[in-house]
């Protein structure tokens, strides 16, 4: 097939199929990736770094397999994209921080290794908010993301270029980290699937800590049964994360293709209050519906402590912060300013090396931590969290599963927010509660404002459930195709 009768857009069982015919190779298709990049991406800004040699490298072998008739592994050909916090050997690392701009890590990230054990084409690394601290791609040191859904407009953070690069068609999937919404976040505001693993389900070994009791990772795609098809590829124990879990990986392609037997949906109130944009709220209200033409029932219930989890979360994240990213400092990894004295070279490699969100929430984190305020905000913080968590226990007694909106708006204009950071952190106020709680979520989309842009609805599962919020999620896509718009 020459490039012009290549189709637009490709799934991963399209991609199977296609070369399985041989109507296609793997290089043929990831030469015209990086067409697509190479004539997209200087307007969208979704990769910071591409790596051909290695992407071409990948491709070659999965052709040497359908050469030689053997079978395919299950990403066989897919082209990925990787948010630039995961670790990629020889592969400039850079956090969306001028501080790392020419980091290059000697090794891979689990999740990285994983995909491309698995068959994927890493094309390359996504922009992203600094050290993943941001809710719209803007405190990137690369400068921001246009939403390919609505030009103008950020992509949301802090996986937006991941995001971007998936929605615009410059990326098969994406993978994304969440720490209090930054792959549901960004999926909603691009108009794709995004889903949230449990805390231990995905290896974190090789991402960049940010808030380590927090941090997932977790894939962005163009249906529910791409995500699901790669998070099979990366999930499971991992000897270098200690709390990656040995529970079993379930096949959740398989398992995600389920019908829906009357399931209990759980309609939080708390969720459905003042902020709530009423275009977003009647398209999650229509999708609650379609939900319930399908066989689920509807239970209204309440979750207390939801107001209280922005403020946890920025006292937890923060201090964590704070702490991960004293390893900075101009001794060990990327820049290192000259100066006459030790503290003087810590002081200016730091001051000259982070962004001003960055530095924010450093002093946020480090003030919160300290002796005096510790029992104040900290230590209440993690009672907080211990009350949200219990929410959503009980919450998952009356209902199977949780749906929301994923975001209180749809995306913002570009430069609208940054100048008031309380109101960048409301974009994640449906999302890091189930952060905090340490349980799955998925956003998929269900339908577009009446200014085109994308909406996101919500599913939360107790922990572990990855299999039925994808069901849930995927029965929805199913009946609401074509999207609704
Ligand atoms: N937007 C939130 C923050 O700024 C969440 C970020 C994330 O999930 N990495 O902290």
């Amino acid at each position: 097939m020459s490039a012009a009768t290549l189709p637009s857009s490709w799934t991963i069982s399209s991609i199977r199929e296609s070369l399985l015919l041989k109507t296609v190779s793997a290089r043929e298709l990831t030469a015209e990736f990086f067409r697509r990049i190479e004539r997209d991406n200087p307007r969208i800004n979704a990769f910071l770094t591409v790596c051909p040699e290695r992407a071409f490298a990948a491709a070659d072998h999965v052709d040497a397999l359908i050469a030689r008739g053997e079978s395919l592994p299950p990403l066989a050909g897919v082209p990925v994209a990787m948010k630039d916090v995961l670790s990629t050997a020889g592969v400039r690392t850079t956090c969306g921080s001028k501080i790392l701009e020419n980091y290059i890590p000697p090794y891979d990230a689990t999740a990285v290794s994983r995909l491309e054990s698995a068959g994927a084409v890493i094309l390359g690394k996504t922009n992203c908010d600094e050290f993943a601290m941001g809710s719209s791609n803007e405190n990137s040191a690369f400068g921001p993301v246009q939403n390919p859904a609505a030009p103008g407009y950020v992509p949301g953070g802090s996986s937006g270029g991941s995001a971007a690069a998936v929605a615009g068609q410059l990326a098969v999937a994406a993978l994304g980290t969440d720490t209090g919404g930054s792959i549901r976040q960004p999926g909603a505001c691009c108009g794709i699937t995004a889903l949230m693993p449990t805390y231990g389900r995905v290896s974190r070994y090789g991402l960049t800590a940010f808030a380590s009791s927090l941090d997932r990772i977790g894939p962005l795609a163009n249906s529910v049964e791409d995500a699901a098809s790669v998070l099979a590829a990366m999930a499971g124990r991992d000897p270098l994360d200690a709390t990656s879990t040995s529970a079993p990986v379930p096949d959740y392609r398989a398992q995600c293709q389920e019908p829906l037997h009357g399931l209990r949906l759980g309609i939080p109130r708390q969720y459905f209050g003042e902020g709530l944009d009423p275009e977003v709220r009647q398209k999650v209200e229509e999708a609650i519906a379609m939900l319930e033409k399908l066989g689920c029932r509807r239970v209204d219930l309440d979750m207390p402590h939801t107001d209280y989890a922005i403020a946890a979360y920025y006292i937890i994240a923060t201090g964590e912060a704070s702490s991960n990213l004293a390893r900075y400092d101009g001794v060990r990894y990327g820049l290192r300013e000259p100066a006459n004295s030790l503290r003087e070279m810590y002081k200016r490699t730091r001051g000259r090396g982070f962004g001003t969100e960055v530095k924010r929430r450093v002093m946020l984190g480090t003030y919160a931590l300290s002796a005096g305020y510790y029992d104040a905000y900290y230590l209440r913080a993690q009672k907080v969290r211990a009350l949200i968590a219990r929410d959503f226990a009980e919450a998952f007694q009356r209902a199977d599963v949780l749906i929301t909106p994923t975001t209180p708006t749809p995306a913002f204009r570009i430069g609208e927010r940054t100048s008031d950071p309380l109101k960048m952190y409301l974009a994640d106020i449906y999302t890091v509660t189930g952060s905090l709680a340490g349980i799955p979520g998925i956003s998929v989309p269900c339908g577009k404002s009446t200014a085109n842009l994308p909406i996101g609805l919500q599913v939360f599962g107790p922990h572990f459930t990855e299999s039925l919020v994808l069901q849930v999620a995927h029965a929805y896509q199913e009946a609401a195709s074509p999207l609704p718009s």
